[in-house]
C-alpha cells in the first residue's frame, strides 16, 4: 500500500510555521510514498504552494487531506476538530501538547489514531537529530535578542565615531540552555558585552566558550538527567539576593530559566526591576510558562518604572521559514525510523518511538498526557 503523509495549514493564531517545507516533501517523496497538502499550508513561513514539488498533490481543502492521510504531520498538531476529521487508523506526528486538553488523547485512542509527540521525543544523542525542543529553543533563544536590541533605547555594539565613543550594551542571558546558549552568541554577534548564568556547573565552560562572562551567584543545582532541579527557598533567596546587585548594572536581561514538567522559575522579583536602570529592557522567555521575571505577562509588552518587560509567546513562529526548516528535518528523523524498505513501520522495540508515542493500540500510553491524579506532581 502507497503511504500518504498529509500536512495542513495552522490555524492556531500566531503560527505561521508549516511542518513540512519542500526539501523534506522531496525525501518523503523519494522514499515511494505521496504527499497531499492543504492549499497555502506554507504561504505564511515562506513556502508558496508553487514551491512544493509537482509529485505533491493539492488537495481542494483541508478535510481532504485530513480524510486521506495515513500519516498527518503538523506543528500545533491534533486539534478536537481534525481528530473527528482523521482516519481510524491514522497516526499523527505533532508538537500536540501533551499536559494540555487530555481528552484529545482519548479521543484519539479511540478510534485508533497514534500520535507521537515531538515534544516528548528522547533528549538522547541518537534522538537529538529530531529534537525540536532544541531546534525550536534555538530560534527562540535567536530572536529574544533582535527584540531586545530593538526595544532598546541603545546600542549593543561600542561605536567609535566622531560624535564621540559608545558604550556597548551589557547584555546578561539567565539560563545557559540551548535558548540560552543562542542569545549569548547572538548578543555576542551584535557586540555587547555578554555575561551568562545558570544553576548548572557545565555551563561555565559553555558559556565561556562562547566569549561570555560567567556570573557566579553561589548556587548549584543538578537535577535529573542533565537539567537542573527546582530550587529550595534559601537557595532562592541566596541567588535573589546576589543577582540584585548585579541587575543594577545590567542593560538587556534575557530570561530563558526552565525546569522540567512545572512552571517557570521565579528568579527576578518586581523589586529587582524596580532598581534596574532606566531604559533597560528584559525578554522574559519563561512568560507562557508563567514567567522568571514576577511583572512578566504572556503576550504583552509592559513598562514597569522605565524598564521594559516583554513577555513573548511562540517566539519561534516568528522566525518561521528557518524554524518550519528545522522542525521538518527534525520531522524527516522521525518520520526515517518508520520506513522499512519503503514500507510503513512503527517498531515498538524502537526507544525513541516507544519514547514519544502518546496514544496506541487504541489506548493512552504516554504518562505525560494521562489527566494527573489528586497529590501527583505534575
Ligand atoms: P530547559 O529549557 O529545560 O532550561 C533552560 C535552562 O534553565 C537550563 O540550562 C537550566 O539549567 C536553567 N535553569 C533552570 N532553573 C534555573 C534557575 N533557577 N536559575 C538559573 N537557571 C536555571 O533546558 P534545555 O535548553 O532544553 O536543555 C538543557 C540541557 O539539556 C542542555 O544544555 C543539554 O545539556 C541537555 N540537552 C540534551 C539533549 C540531547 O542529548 N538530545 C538535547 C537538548 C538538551
Amino acid at each position: 500500500m502507497t503511504i500518504t503523509v498529509g500536512f495542513v495549514k495552522e490555524t492556531k493564531d500566531g503560527e505561521s510555521r508549516v511542518a513540512l517545507v519542500p526539501e523534506t516533501a522531496e525525501k518523503i517523496l523519494g522514499l515511494g510514498w505521496q504527499i497531499l497538502f492543504e492549499p497555502d499550508a506554507g504561504e505564511q513561513a515562506g513556502f508558496p504552494n508553487e514551491a512544493y514539488s509537482e509529485m505533491c498533490q493539492m488537495a481542494k481543502k483541508r478535510s481532504d487531506v485530513l480524510n486521506a492521510a495515513d500519516v498527518l504531520v503538523g506543528v500545533d498538531a491534533l486539534s478536537n476538530e481534525d481528530i473527528k476529521e482523521l482516519k481510524n487508523d491514522a497516526v499523527v506526528i505533532g508538537m500536540v501538547s501533551p499536559y494540555q486538553e487530555q481528552d484529545r488523547f482519548s479521543q484519539a485512542a479511540e478510534k485508533g489514531i497514534t500520535v507521537f509527540s515531538m515534544e516528548l521525543i528522547p533528549r538522547t544523542t541518537r534522538a537529538q537529530a529530531m529534537d525540536v525542543l532544541s531546534s525550536q529553543a534555538s530560534v527562540a533563544g535567536y530572536k529574544a535578542v533582535l527584540l531586545a536590541a530593538s526595544e532598546a533605547p541603545r546600542f549593543f555594539p561600542m561605536l567609535t565615531t566622531a560624535a564621540g565613543t559608545i558604550r556597548p550594551a551589557s547584555v546578561l542571558v539567565i539560563g545557559a540552555g540551548v535558548a540560552g546558549l543562542q542569545a549569548m552568541a547572538t548578543a555576542r554577534r551584535l557586540g555587547a558585552n555578554v555575561t551568562g548564568y545558570d544553576v548548572r556547573p557545565e555551563t561555565v565552560e559553555q558559556v565561556k566558550s562562547l566569549g561570555a562572562k560567567f556570573l557566579d551567584l553561589g548556587v548549584e543545582a543538578v537535577g535529573e538527567g542533565g537539567y537542573a532541579r527546582a530550587l529550595t527557598d534559601e537557595e532562592k533567596l541566596t541567588q535573589q539576593q546576589n543577582l540584585a546587585k548585579h541587575l543594577t548594572s545590567v542593560d538587556v536581561l534575557i530570561t530563558t530559566a526552565a525546569v522540567p514538567g512545572r512552571p517557570a522559575p521565579r528568579i527576578i522579583t518586581a523589586d529587582m526591576v524596580n532598581d534596574m536602570k532606566a531604559g533597560s529592557v528584559i525578554v522574559d522567555l519563561g512568560a507562557e510558562g508563567g514567567g522568571n521575571c514576577e511583572p512578566t505577562e504572556a503576550g504583552q509588552t509592559k513598562v514597569v518604572n522605565n524598564v521594559k518587560v516583554i513577555g513573548p509567546k511562540n517566539l519561534s513562529a516568528t522566525v518561521p521559514l528557518h524554524a518550519s526548516e528545522m522542525y521538518s528535518r527534525n520531522v524527516w528523523n522521525l518520520l526515517s525510523l518508520m520506513n522499512n524498505e519503503g514500507e510503513f513501520a512503527l517498531n515498538w522495540e524502537d526507544d525513541i518511538l516507544a519514547g514519544c508515542a502518546v496514544t496506541r493500540d487504541g489506548k493512552v500510553v504516554h504518562p505525560a498526557a494521562k489527566p494527573q491524579q489528586d497529590g501527583e506532581k505534575s
